[in-house]
């Protein structure tokens, strides 16, 4: 008997599920019909990197517990994601390996998505997109017309790398000790002109919607506050030379009397009123081109320029004026009062002003007004043009008449040039007359097209919109199709808490896309209902990277002990917020588990036909029968309460419990009878389909083979994976009996 059981054999149990799953379109994604829940769970969008590491298979364990979940509580299900396909990484890898990056990223996601379906995740594959793709570029550039035009897009100078050898500006992972990675010359700032995405008009509504997020978990809540960086006090009316009015703020309204001097921010709207001294603008400039977003945030190294300018309280009493970009890390693009004597910062910096602070206005007699409530954000502006090859081409032109002119939207895409090889140097689409000449669409004469490109966090800004559009419909329909009212928002975004700012933004546009129009359903103009974000993988306490050679490459953990194991131990390994050291010791227990099931599971349904049938026996055991339906009940409902939390560890250790209770209800029959009786032994198979059935989240190709081999299946033949509503009276079965309804023959 023993010899003829089936040995676990993850290899081929995944085999066979996988190529059924992909027969039946198992995950497709489907209509929802009426009073169905219509549930997108969003998973995080890949770089196309070329391998998913050990963080993916984290974050789409969980996601795919999730989704799985769902649809086997009879809810309509898309679980969908595209590649973040653009940008710097493959432009490197393609430079560095002398290929194009348009076949580079190719070859990469059909990797990745193999790497995907070998782990059994349950994505809608059919709905998987490039950002790099035309079809889908097309509406990141009008995405970008559509923000400019509502004055959500500017342009301005910014600071940028420059090397002069590779006649190309660098990113600050291209800068190297401040010498470029590609020739290893000194690099140099220079400014230019840069697109900029406006955050101000919708910082306020991001941060009273906090409030209402009710399925965002604690860590992905504190990435948004910190993002924020509100800042509580009170602002207060200054007056400067000619009658000019500065409001000021500080985070210590009570202290405000203790004032000695005022800082400006170098972003300040009127900044430019208060350097126009030659001596001063001159600084000023210095200050910008050394890039304030590089310098020393700390208030013992930031620079402090003098104004040689004061500013007066309506009662009298000046203050000196000094500009710092200390003001936009800690308030924004503000002014603030300098109060040494309640605030560590201006206690550092007031040592170090070029000129001295005033004495408090309170000492001088002074009558200062209590300052009014007010708030101010960190959070500000960023650039999202970059010169670069390998992104979305910005979709406008520069003509000598007109200056800048945007593309006329039926002109999109505005197409980038495929066959390019970039070598690192030079702008590669500036040497392409076919795609930099072109007309004015104002004035019709000669125009060049704009050489930048968008930073690939602007493609980010839409990446969770184009899952919930037929592919067939994303051409014409990507923002007005009907399914988005459907699947709009997201039920939960599963990410890594590296995520914040793409979160964040994708926030922002999405208020600007509900007043400007396309998403006036999302009143509240939130692309998440729900939320998760979980913390990295690590290995011996240290991040894995290459250089410690602590990397866990996932393809050779699938092939030494199947997908369920990894899955299952990367799941129960911690809780999503917790850092995820990952050892050896979560693997050996999740493969002891599955092995254990599967050969326990094998061992009762062979001995379950050979049980004898004696009413009496079975009468004396109907309590154990009964202690075992309880056991069940309870372990569904923990189990159910975890998964809707997506805490998906406890589910798992739930699940191991239970299967602890199996093995001790048949103890407790063995005994106080010897032997199970029949019925015994149909309790025992019913508590084991069970078991496999809140299993299928977590490992499901062996959950479904188990539930196959316990004869769970619907006529054709495919395993019964209804979410159970009741351990006692929902069997899954249409002929299997409940334990209660064993107890009571
Ligand atoms: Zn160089
Ligand atoms: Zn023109």
């Amino acid at each position: 008997m023993a010899g003829s059981r089936p040995s676990y054999d993850p290899e081929r149990i995944e085999a066979v599920r996988q190529a059924a799953w992909a027969e039946a379109g198992a995950f497709e994604t489907p209509a929802p019909t009426f009073g169905q829940a219509a549930v997108y769970v969003k998973p995080s969008s890949p770089f196309t990197s070329g391998n998913l590491h050990m963080g993916h298979v984290r974050d789409y364990s969980i996601g795919d517990a999730y989704a799985r979940f769902r649809r086997a509580r009879g809810d309509a299900v898309l679980f969908g994601f595209g590649f973040d396909a653009f940008g710097l990484p493959a432009e490197m890898a393609a430079i560095e390996r002398g290929t194009r990056p348009a076949e580079w990223v190719e070859r990469c996601g059909e990797r990745m998505l193999a790497q995907m379906k070998r782990l059994g995740f349950s994505f809608d594959y059919g709905r998987a997109f490039y950002s790099s793709d035309e079809d889908q570029y097309r509406w990141s550039q009008w995405l970008f017309l559509t923000l400019l035009e509502a004055g959500m897009v500017y342009r301005d100078d910014a600071t940028v790398d420059w090397c002069d050898t590779c006649r190309t500006t660098l990113a600050a992972l291209q800068v190297e000790d401040g010498r470029c990675w590609r020739c290893h010359e000194p690099v140099r700032l220079i400014r230019r002109p840069t697109w900029f995405l406006r955050l101000a008009p919708y910082l306020e509504e991001n941060d009273r919607n906090l409030e209402r997020l009710e399925n965002w978990d604690e860590l992905s809540l504190k990435t948004q506050r910190y993002i924020l960086g509100r800042s509580e006090g009170g602002e207060l009316d200054l007056v400067g030379p000619g009658g000019r009015a500065l409001t000021v703020f500080t985070p210590h309204p009570g202290a405000a009397g203790e004032a000695r001097f005022v800082l400006l921010s170098p972003r300040h709207p009127e900044i430019d009123l208060w350097a126009a001294e030659p001596a001063v603008a001159a600084q000023l400039d210095a200050l910008r081109s050394g890039g304030w977003e590089r310098s020393a945030r700390d208030a013992s190294a930031v620079p402090v320029i003098d104004t040689g300018a004061a500013t007066a309280a309506p009662g009298g009493g000046e203050l000196p004026v000094f500009v710092s970009p200390i003001v936009d890390a800690r308030y924004g693009p503000t002014a603030a009062l300098g109060i040494p004597s309640v605030d560590e910062a201006d206690e550092a910096l007031a040592a170090r002003l070029p000129r001295p602070a005033g004495p408090p206005l309170a000492g001088r007699g002074v009558d200062l007004p209590q300052p009014r409530p007010a708030r101010r954000y960190r959070a500000y502006d960023f650039s999202i043009s970059r010169q670069r090859y390998w992104g979305t081409p910005i979709p406008v032109v520069h003509c000598e008449r007109c200056g800048v002119v945007p593309a006329p939207v039926e002109d999109l895409p505005v197409r980038l040039p495929r066959d390019v090889e970039p070598s690192g140097g030079g702008n590669p689409l500036a040497e392409r007359p076919d795609f930099l000449e072109t007309s004015c669409p104002r004035c019709g004469g000669a125009a060049r097209r704009e050489t930048d490109t968008l930073d690939c966090h602007f493609d980010a800004l839409w990446l969770w919109v184009p899952a919930a559009v037929p592919p067939a419909d994303r051409g014409e329909q990507m923002f007005t199709h009907p399914d988005l009212r459907r699947w709009l928002p997201s039920e939960r975004l599963v990410a890594g808490n590296d995520s914040g700012g793409f979160v964040f933004d994708q926030r922002v546009v999405t208020k600007a896309l509900r007043d400007i129009g396309p998403f006036e359903f999302l009143a509240d103009g939130e692309p998440f209902a729900g939320c998760l974000f979980h913390e990295m993988v690590v290995a011996d306490g240290r991040k894995m990277s290459k250089h410690l050679g602590n990397v866990v490459d996932p393809d050779e953990l699938v092939a030494a002990h199947g997908a369920d194991t990894v899955r299952l131990a990367i799941l129960y390994a911690a809780g999503p917020a917790k850092a995820l050291n990952w050892t050896e010791g979560a693997l050996r227990f999740a493969s002891r588990f599955l092995t254990g099931l599967w050969e326990y599971a094998h061992e009762s349904i062979e001995a379950a036909p050979g049980a004898p049938q004696d009413p009496e026996a079975a009468a004396d055991t109907a309590f154990i029968r009964e202690r075992l339906g309880k056991w069940c009940e309870n372990g569904l409902a923990r189990i159910t309460a975890d998964l809707e939390q997506l805490q998906m560890h406890k589910a798992v250790r739930n699940a191991t419990r239970l299967l602890e209770r199996i093995k001790d209800y048949e103890k407790r029959v063995v005994k106080r009878r010897d032997r199970l009786d029949r019925a015994d032994h149909e309790a025992l198979l019913e508590a084991l389909a069970l078991l496999a059935r809140v299993l299928v989240p977590f490992a499901p190709h062996m959950a479904e083979q188990l539930l196959i081999e316990l004869g769970r299946v619907d006529e054709d033949g495919a395993p019964l994976t209804g979410w159970p509503v009741s351990a006692m009276y929902d069997s899954g079965s249409a002929e299997g009996a409940s334990p209660a309804a064993i107890a009571q023959e």
